[in-house]
């Protein structure tokens, strides 16, 4: 869709974005994707806003006994397919704009991949390196309860995401659990996934975002004259899902030359121990002084020769700045929106092949799933059925995405925007409107 018939669209509903706004950008490609499935104007008007956007603000004692406020966010995108689902970031540079971005992102994920869910994204403004243990499960207690009866197990159902991670996921269910009806205690832990495998998580969640990575590339890249087991890649950041694709990649035999996260980028010509670098992250919090690697600038990070580039931390970090330095034959979105339209134009000027994140990064979500579905029917699955039935739905998906790139001959990235919106779209179709 055209950037005046977007703007048109966002008139009607009285909002305006700047062009270089991520919630612009991401609305203008799922739109783009819905014009060729051929959606109505009722469909498109829904899907360019959020149903709810949530922003609470709630005090926190310290460990110093002074008070500090904080704001929290939840964006409830589209829950057409089932209740909401999707991440709770930490990170002091977490706005509405963004957290609205990564709710249709969600909500595209969870349909292109056919789950029950629709689609939302929380954040809190924080950093949670900056404070202690003791404080940051006060924070996330106080957060849980300003959030209050909007997210529960057949409602929203928030995970981790950036900053956040298990242990936070079980302070939020057992504050939730602790506001539950009494005889609703068990089933109440549904209302998060991501949670310790102890207290209702799922074996394999941990790995799972890394594993469907691997999972799409299997099915993807022998298409693209790539194998596996001998091409090279670069990794940016190497948090849970960086580290966890970097280890299964390596094991199956490609080099990781380079590694970029907020502290610098290292180097190695014959390819860094991906398992050593996991531990010393785990130790030190950052990739640098990683023994026997070359320390490189960032600009050297980018312009490193490798087969595949895998973006896995932050947002719009490949724009038109740097797109023309890197040197890879395709790029991998592990992170959410991590390229810009500018940077995707220059990139896909020069021959690179950009792989979807809602496809790539689908595995969280999709173990997220499995974890909600044994938690209602109190199962434990072992984690080879865990990775097996990932394995399918991420192989399922992958292909569908290649299929609709060839209906309607476009990239890979409205391809994927399009599958979901064709879901979507018999969705509603089906059950119309009410009354
Ligand atoms: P994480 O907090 O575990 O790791 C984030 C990494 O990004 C760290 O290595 C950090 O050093 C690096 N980083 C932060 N700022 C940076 C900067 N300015 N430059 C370079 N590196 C920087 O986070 P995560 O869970 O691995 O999530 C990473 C991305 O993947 C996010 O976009 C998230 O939304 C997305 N994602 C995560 C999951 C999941 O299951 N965790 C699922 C789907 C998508």
């Amino acid at each position: 869709m055209n950037s005046s018939a977007v703007d048109d669209l966002f008139a009607e509903l009285e909002m305006s974005y700047a062009t270089g706004n991520i919630y612009y950008q991401t609305i203008s490609a799922v739109l783009e994707a819905a014009q060729l499935v051929g959606i109505s104007h009722r469909e498109q008007l829904i899907l360019a806003q959020p149903k709810n956007e949530l922003m609470v603000h709630f005090p926190v004692r310290m460990d110093n006994g002074s008070y500090q406020l904080f704001k929290g966010y939840r964006v409830q995108h589209n829950n057409v397919a089932g209740p909401y689902k999707g991440g709770i970031r930490y990170h002091e540079d977490v706005y509405l704009d963004d957290i609205k971005s990564l709710a249709v992102l969600m909500t595209m994920k969870c349909a292109l991949m056919r789950l029950p869910f629709g689609g939302a994204k929380g954040g809190l403004k924080l950093n949670p390196r900056e404070v202690s243990q003791d404080e940051l499960m006060r924070i996330t207690r106080r957060f849980t309860a300003a959030l209050g009866a909007n997210i529960g197990p057949d409602y929203d159902i928030p995970a981790p995401d950036m900053g956040s991670n298990a242990q936070i996921m079980a302070w939020m269910a057992d504050t939730y659990i602790n506001f539950a009806e009494i005889n609703n205690k068990v089933e109440a832990r549904s209302v998060v996934t991501g949670k310790p495998l102890a207290f209702g998580g799922s074996a394999g969640r941990e790995k799972a975002t890394g594993q469907g990575v691997v999972d799409v590339l299997e099915v993807l890249t022998p298409g693209m004259g790539l194998t596996l087991s001998t091409c090279s890649y670069s990794v940016i950041g190497y948090g849970n899902v960086g580290s966890w694709t970097a280890r299964l990649l390596s094991a199956k035999g490609a080099k990781l030359r380079a590694v970029l996260d907020h502290r610098g980028a290292i180097f190695h010509a014959k390819g860094l121990d991906a398992e050593a670098l996991a531990i010393h992250v785990r130790e030190t919090g950052s990739v640098v002084d990683f023994k026997g690697a070359k320390v490189i600038s960032e600009e050297e990070f980018y312009a490193c020769e490798v087969d595949m580039l895998i973006p896995a931390a932050l947002e719009q970090m490949i724009h038109e700045g740097n797109a023309s330095l890197i040197n890879c034959k395709v790029l991998v979105e592990a992170a959410n929106a991590p390229v810009t339209p500018e940077g995707e134009e220059l990139l896909v000027a020069r021959g690179v092949t950009i792989l979807p994140a809602i496809l790539c990064n689908a595995g969280g979500v999709t173990v997220s799933y499995f974890e909600w579905k044994q938690n209602r029917q109190s199962e434990q699955w072992d984690e080879e059925t865990v990775d097996r039935r990932l394995k399918r739905i991420m192989t399922d998906a992958a292909h569908r995405v290649q299929q609709v790139a060839e209906k309607y001959e476009c990239s890979l990235r409205i391809a994927s925007y399009a599958s979901a919106v064709e879901h979507l779209k018999e969705i509603y179709e089906l059950r119309g409107i009410f009354p």
